[in-house]
């Protein structure tokens, strides 16, 4: 009877009546859920399943192959962070390439940054773009930035074909390792980040949550360790619909220059370039709060 029970659990759908439920083997045992107001968009595209749904309380949300990308309520905790932890780390940022990040989020946060002269977007999945350029404007506006170029492929064949030395910034934000963003997590794909860095450039990747997925931060801190000769640092911040409700990002540096993640060299003034939109939560006091780390998560990275 107990089979049964577990068998028909497993085929229940995760949209259940008037809610969405948030079911992976990333986190078995639990699933946060959001009261569905009306789904808005239900797509499948060469890469992944893409849903847009009116939440009760969280605004829009958007989905991809089941697992929670972004909510209009929570956003800026991660696309803030995930920009300006590396941007404000760098005296005058000028090239950065986004991969992943197809909402348009952390191009709109890059837009704060004046000196930036070029940013390069590489993102998998066209729907995702078109998705959220219909639903997200307020996130999709990133877009709307003359010097972004965007670029529909994988991240890792165009960071193979990047010149050494091209970028000062490199931001992956993407989605969790499984589905097309595995190879985003694997070594063979920092080697090529630091390749595209310029000596003392930095890269932020978003790097999961220390509640669920220490052995996959493990992973990367030691690979990172590896090959990033500046400095290897791991950051995090709060998201509540993210699982566990919290994420983190690994942030390098490479030879050259050095780059203390955890001193804002180039702080970003709150009323600055898109003060239509001021930061809802980055500041220079949260960034360098950003890489306390707790006891248990910095004895095991420390250790790497
Ligand atoms: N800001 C949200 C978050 O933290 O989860 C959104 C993440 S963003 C939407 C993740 C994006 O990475 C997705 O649009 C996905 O299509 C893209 N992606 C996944 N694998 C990729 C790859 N190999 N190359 C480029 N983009 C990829």
């Amino acid at each position: 009877e107990a089979e049964e029970d577990n068998s028909k659990s497993a085929a229940m759908p995760s949209v259940i009546p008037g809610w969405f439920s948030e079911i992976s083997p990333m986190w078995p045992g639990e699933a946060h859920s959001l009261k569905v107001e009306k789904i808005l968009f239900q797509g499948k595209s060469d890469y992944q399943n893409v849903m847009v749904f009116q939440s009760s309380t969280y605004g829009k949300v958007l989905v991809l192959d089941g697992v929670i990308q972004l909510t209009e309520r929570d956003e800026c905790a991660y696309q803030e962070m995930i920009t300006h932890l590396p941007l404000c780390s760098i005296p005058n940022p000028k090239k950065v390439l986004v991969i992943g990040g197809g909402d348009g989020g952390v191009l709109r946060e890059v837009s704060r940054h004046s000196s930036v002269e070029q940013i390069d977007i590489c993102e998998i999945d066209k729907m995702v773009v078109d998705v959220s350029k219909q639903y997200f404007p307020d996130v999709a506006v990133g877009y709307n930035d003359p010097r972004v170029i965007l670029h529909i492929g994988d991240g890792v064949a165009f960071l193979k074909a990047v010149p050494e030395g091209t970028y000062d910034a490199v931001i992956v934000d993407s989605s969790d390792p499984i589905g097309p963003a595995q190879e985003l997590f694997e070594k063979p794909f920092f080697e090529s980040v630091a390749r595209a860095l310029r000596p003392g450039g930095v890269v932020c990747t978003q790097a999961e949550s220390i509640w669920l997925h220490m052995h996959i931060i493990e992973d990367i801190v030691s690979n990172c360790r590896q090959i990033f000769k500046g400095s290897v640092n791991y950051a995090w911040t709060t998201v509540p619909t993210y699982p566990s409700g919290v994420i983190g990002f690994m942030l390098c540096s490479t030879e050259g220059p050095p780059v203390d993640f955890k001193h804002p060299v180039n702080p970003i003034d709150a009323d600055g370039a898109l003060s239509k939109r001021p930061l809802k939560f980055y500041n220079s006091e949260i960034h360098t709060a950003a890489f306390c780390l707790p006891s248990f998560a910095k004895k095991v990275i420390d250790a790497k």
